[in-house]
């Protein structure tokens, strides 16, 4: 039994008002100490009249660690029963809170110090040694816990100027490793993620935005999007009134996925075989892509070189320049200017004197070449998202064992979402 005054008091901090029956102090399990509420006597909730006491049930509560070691509350809960016949309300046990919310493993100090945990990015599995109990109990407390956060932290979503919609991949799942996604719906001005939905499909983020208010919808100016014809119409559907905006890398990576399809055929038709180490095409391959102006002088002979060697007909110097020019793109000032530009171009490139892969690419541009000349005006890009989406890879490191999208959203929310962590102290879940 601990009797020290002040060591006593330290368990109790948070607890309200509530007195110390004991301690079990024995080496090698959690120490556990037994309280129960001060409080009066309470009147019958259905029809007021005096409650007859029914004695106790003791719940095992997981606390935070006291003195260095793992530590249990145990609540020794007063029951109570309604003596009048006539009135149905049976037995109630009390409830408080301060000390755990309803059918929580854990006591309300050792659940948001968990949630506070998991909001840092640290394994739970951790966590859970550390409060010398299982992961199953920590991970509900932090889902439970951070879902309330997530709702109770209204700012979190502020109005939105330009909203950004990416995909990103959650995890590898089974025998065949198939891929799950996620996109993820970020206010790429702010730069400040605001949720995760599962899957890439138009569904999802249409859903999510239709639930906003009307006034933050209004308040979108620009729809910020990979080439992805899914969230072209879930911006469509929800956002009409807002300019959609390709987002430059995406664009450029469009033009180098073509260079490199270029160049593999090329490469292919030339020399019978993929590339290998010393193929001319296969050496030139990162120069290719590189942006021209950071080639060095020397990059510059070598790469001339490699394709006079491994391009006998000009092929891979075409799809190079096209690249560069859409690349030359995101140079000009002039929102006309770009707008007629990026028209010129998809034109120019669909010339069927060029490779098919690069009319391929001019189609692609023509069909996105509102969305690719609005960033002129606009002048935002997903960044952010991928910002996000780096954040989230840490998370996911910290707990490879993803394979449910509930538990993951609120992990990567409550990491990389910014909430008011103030918040928590004042809200339990219900
Ligand atoms: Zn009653």
């Amino acid at each position: 039994m601990e009797c020290d005054p002040t060591r006593v008091c330290e368990l109790l901090v948070g607890l309200g008002d509530v007195e110390v029956l004991g301690v079990d102090d024995e080496a090698g399990v959690p120490l556990r100490v037994h309280i129960r509420r001060r409080a009066p006597r309470p009147a019958c909730e259905r029809c007021g009249g005096p409650l007859w006491s029914d004695g106790e049930r003791s719940v095992e509560l997981v606390d935070l660690p006291a003195f260095g070691r793992p530590a249990r509350l145990v609540w020794h809960k007063r029951r109570w029963r309604c003596p009048d016949r006539g009135c149905r309300a049976g037995t109630v046990t009390e409830q408080d809170r301060e000390i755990a919310p309803p059918r929580e493993k854990l006591t309300t100090r050792a659940g948001r110090w968990t949630t506070r945990q998991g909001g840092r990015g640290r394994p739970l599995g951790e966590v859970a040694d550390e409060l010398g109990c299982s992961w199953h109990p920590v991970n509900a407390s932090v889902r439970r816990w951070g879902e309330a956060l997530l709702e109770a932290d209204t700012e979190r979503i502020a109005q939105t100027e330009a909203l950004g919609l990416d995909e990103h991949l959650m995890w590898r799942r089974g025998r065949f490793r198939t891929k799950a996604w996620a996109t993820g719906i970020v206010d790429v001005g702010r730069g400040q993620l605001l949720d995760i939905v599962p899957g890439r499909t138009a569904q999802a983020p249409t859903r999510w935005l239709l639930a906003r208010p009307r006034s933050w919808l209004a308040g979108v100016r620009w729809a910020v999007l990979d080439l992805s014809g899914p969230y072209r119409s879930a911006f469509e559907v929800a956002l009409p009134h807002a300019k959609q905006v390709a987002d430059p890398f995406h664009v450029v990576r469009v033009g180098n996925d073509a260079l490199d399809e270029v160049r593999s055929r090329v490469q292919n038709q030339t020399l019978g075989h993929r590339g290998r180490k010393h193929d001319p095409l296969y050496r030139a391959r990162k120069l290719l892509v590189s942006a021209s102006e950071r080639i060095t002088d020397s990059g510059r002979t070598k790469l001339r070189g490699l394709l006079d060697a491994g391009d006998p007909y000009g092929e891979v110097r075409d799809a190079w320049h096209a690249k560069e020019t859409l690349r030359s793109v995101y140079d000009i000032d002039d929102a006309k200017v770009g707008a007629a530009t990026v028209a010129q171009l998809a034109a120019d490139l669909q010339d069927p004197g060029l490779p098919t892969e690069i009319n391929r690419l001019g189609r692609t541009i023509w069909r996105w070449r509102h969305q690719i000349a609005n960033w002129h005006a606009a002048r935002v890009t997903n960044a952010a998202t991928e910002v996000a989406n780096n954040l989230i890879k840490r998370v996911k490191r910290a707990a490879f064992g993803f394979t449910n999208f509930a538990n993951y959203r609120i992990r990567a929310l409550l990491y990389a979402g910014r909430p008011n962590w103030t918040l928590l102290d004042t809200l339990t879940p219900t």
